[in-house]
């Protein structure tokens, strides 16, 4: 099976100063991708004759399909269909079609058609035009030696609208493109360079149809594998049997899920099917473990409620830590998670319960208890169990990493239970 390559160029000096943001290349990357061409290069270049042309010149030579956006405006600054009909030895001529099209796009705003709008209906006799129907630059198609290069909007909604109405269908016509599935593995707890050292064997004897890309989030690891061919179930048994060793040596410890699913999700069917309910006493994480618990729809038919204890007296008054344990102890150790997951439990009487406390940072760290230093319980029908983690110095990325750490933990915690 060949490839087949794109390459994307965005023209627009607002791009090189950093005034607009490149969302259509990604755009334009993933819809690519998602019908199995392999996009090779992104490139962003100013509104420059000569800039264009020098891309152009190592884009088609390198890449079966060039897409650019940008520059096809009426106004000066806009060069980009006068350098490509010179590019393409192609002459500007008004075209019957695209004049219709943007007289309707006038009529329809009841604005009358202004001379330099007329001109956008000119467009070199080289080219095939794709009808833009939410602007007045129609897109330009131009075949050089078999090699597509298309030319858009750069606004992205025109741009988006001609790339899946025109530029996919044609590209899928003219190329015979392999089949290209994924799918993702989602892992808690587990850094990139770890898992890449942990899963190097397996990685490296993958054949070059695969392709695995890490995409690491605060607490949350995810791991895409894809495969490309020709044969789509064979494809998916390849793939399934690939997931499957991915997971195995993930280990199930980590591994909570595939695809688009969420840890709040997994941990809301575990507390449906096993007819469990949940409160919490959340001190460093301050709330986020229950905005993540009430995110998923129908969380009322398990999750009780929640105390953000983050003051002593909280924790002394509401949850009954013995104020000894916080005198002795301190507030971030394991007696005090302990009696909070045990307070909440007993308190909204649930069968689980999570308590967190720790130095979520940047400030309250000491030599015996660093920034980061957090404890997390887990309180089940049989006991409660606690952990300690050092999860670094930043205090967003604490607090995510600990409530996903927790819910983890009681993942865990639940899938033990009821496996007796
Ligand atoms: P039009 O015919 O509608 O004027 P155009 O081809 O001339 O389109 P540009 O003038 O280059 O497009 O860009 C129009 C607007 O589209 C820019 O002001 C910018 O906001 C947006 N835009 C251009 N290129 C990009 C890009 N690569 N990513 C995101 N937005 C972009
Ligand atoms: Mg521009």
């Amino acid at each position: 099976m060949t490839l087949v390559y794109a390459e994307i160029i965005t023209i627009g000096d607002e791009l090189l100063i950093g005034q607009v943001v490149d969302t259509n290349s990604a755009f334009i990357a993933s819809e690519l991708n998602r019908v199995g061409i392999s996009v090779r290069k992104l490139l962003s270049i100013p509104d420059k004759a000569n800039d264009i042309i020098d891309t152009l010149d190592e884009t088609i030579q390198r890449s079966n399909i060039v897409i650019i956006t940008g520059g096809l405006g009426p106004t000066s600054d806009d060069i980009t269909k006068l350098t490509l009909t010179n590019y393409f030895n192609g002459r500007l001529i008004e075209d019957a079609t695209v004049l219709r099209d943007i007289e309707a796009f006038f009529r329809m705003r009841g604005m009358l058609i202004s001379e330099r709008n007329r001109k956008q209906a000119e467009i070199p006799d080289v080219c095939k035009p794709l009808r833009n129907k939410n602007g007045t630059a129609p897109g330009m198609l131009f075949n050089k030696d078999g090699k597509l290069i298309f030319s858009l909007p750069g606004v992205p909604f025109e741009m988006k609208a001609l790339l899946l109405d025109e530029v996919i269908p044609f590209i899928q016509k003219h190329f015979i493109l392999p089949v290209k599935i994924h799918s993702t593995i989602l892992t808690v707890g587990l850094s990139e360079s770890y898992t890449a050292d942990h899963i190097k064997d397996w990685e490296e004897s993958l054949g070059p149809e695969y392709g695995l890309a890490y995409l690491p989030s605060p607490g949350v690891l995810r791991l895409r594998l894809s495969i490309s061919g020709d044969n789509t179930d064979q494809l998916n048994r390849q793939l399934i049997d690939k997931m499957n060793e991915l997971s195995v040596l993930l280990g199930a410890n980590h591994v909570f899920g595939f695809d688009d699913e969420t840890l709040q999700q997994v941990i809301g069917n575990l507390l449906k099917v096993t007819h469990s309910s949940l409160s919490l006493a959340e001190s460093c994480t301050g709330g986020y473990i229950a905005h993540l618990v009430t995110s998923v729809p129908g969380a009322s038919e398990y999750f009780k409620g929640s105390v953000t204890a983050y003051a002593n007296e909280a924790k002394t008054g509401i949850l009954k830590v013995p104020p000894d344990i916080i005198e002795n102890d301190g507030a971030v150790s394991e007696a005090a998670v302990i009696k909070m997951a045990a307070g909440t439990k007993e308190l909204f009487n649930t069968d689980y319960s999570i308590a967190t406390s720790g130095i979520a940072g940047p400030g309250g760290g000491s030599e015996a208890k660093p920034v980061g230093t957090t404890w997390i319980a887990i309180a089940t029908p049989v006991g409660v169990t606690a952990q300690k983690f050092l999860f670094g110095d930043h205090r967003e990325r604490n607090i995510t990493r600990a409530s996903l750490t927790a819910l983890n933990m009681l993942r865990l915690q639940i899938i033990s239970q009821h496996k007796k």
